[in-house]
């Protein structure tokens, strides 16, 4: 039996996932940073919670921790080795793999420093859940890593199968779209996306999961040695872009302006 995955909505943005089976009521979540719409979730469709996922530590994905470890008694919480989230129950080194109890799924770590040093992504299934590394048609703001780290992680990504579904932490895909247009302007995949997309936020759905495929077709943070975005990046910044990370740089600092 597959695996399934579904959104709960949290705070304005965040999309906190939940893995279970169909048929089955023991289930993880990923990123719970509020309790409360976790536990509505598995009241309503009468499911239990196994374990916990966290892929870095920022509040919007962690605050929930603790409440929900007060409502189930031997919940598995584990993430980043990183004594800022509370609660980590088993701390995950890169390209650890381990079976999530309850869901008899394997799970592969990934480390992906750049928004924070301690972000990991999980690979499951064919699914990546990617927290604020990658966002479809962007990624998330470099707080604390480099941009030779964040262009690393960016890369190890992008080395994924082509159809693996891509879970990211925020519904931002129309606003990236947006920057992605103006970056890459020629790009026709880009307006085709951004009406189906248009399309899914009118009905109140997510425009996730993306796939790899997608996102290496019009995501710019995945393009950067693509020829019309170099251009537009060395029309904006007025100097010459020779290697992959001053491109990232750039980019990255245009969309934080933007
Ligand atoms: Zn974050």
């Amino acid at each position: 039996m597959s695996l399934m995955i579904t959104a709960i909505p949290a705070f304005d943005d965040n999309y906190i996932w939940c893995l279970s089976r169909p048929g089955h009521d023991r289930v993880w979540v990923v990123d719970p940073g509020d309790a409360q719409p976790v536990l509505a979730f598995l009241q309503e469709h009468r499911l239990q919670l196994e374990g916990i996922l966290i892929t870095h530590h920022h509040s919007d994905h962690t605050g929930g921790i603790g409440q929900l470890k007060a409502q189930f008694e031997q919940l598995a919480v584990w993430g980043p080795d990183n004594p800022q989230i509370p609660g980590i129950t088993l701390a995950l080194p890169d390209n650890e793999q381990r079976v999530l109890p309850g869901l008899d799924v394997t799970v592969r770590v990934l480390a992906v420093p750049g928004h924070t040093l301690d972000h990991l992504a999980y690979v499951c299934d064919g699914n990546l859940l990617c927290g604020d590394t990658l966002f479809s048609a962007g990624c998330g703001r470099m707080f604390e890593g480099t941009p030779e780290q964040f262009t690393r992680s960016l890369a190890r990504l992008a080395e994924l199968p082509a159809q693996t579904k891509v879970y990211s932490a925020h519904e931002y895909t129309l606003s990236n779209l947006r920057f992605a247009g103006a970056v890459d302007a020629g790009n026709p995949v880009i307006a085709a996306y951004q009406q189906e997309c248009e399309a899914l936020r009118a009905q109140g759905q997510p425009t996730l999961p993306s796939s790899m495929a997608r996102e290496l077709s019009c995501n710019p943070f995945l393009r950067l040695n693509d020829h019309h975005i170099r251009q537009a990046l060395t029309q904006h910044w007025d100097q010459e872009i020779t290697d992959t990370v001053r491109a990232f740089a750039l980019l990255r600092r245009w969309k934080d302006n933007f």
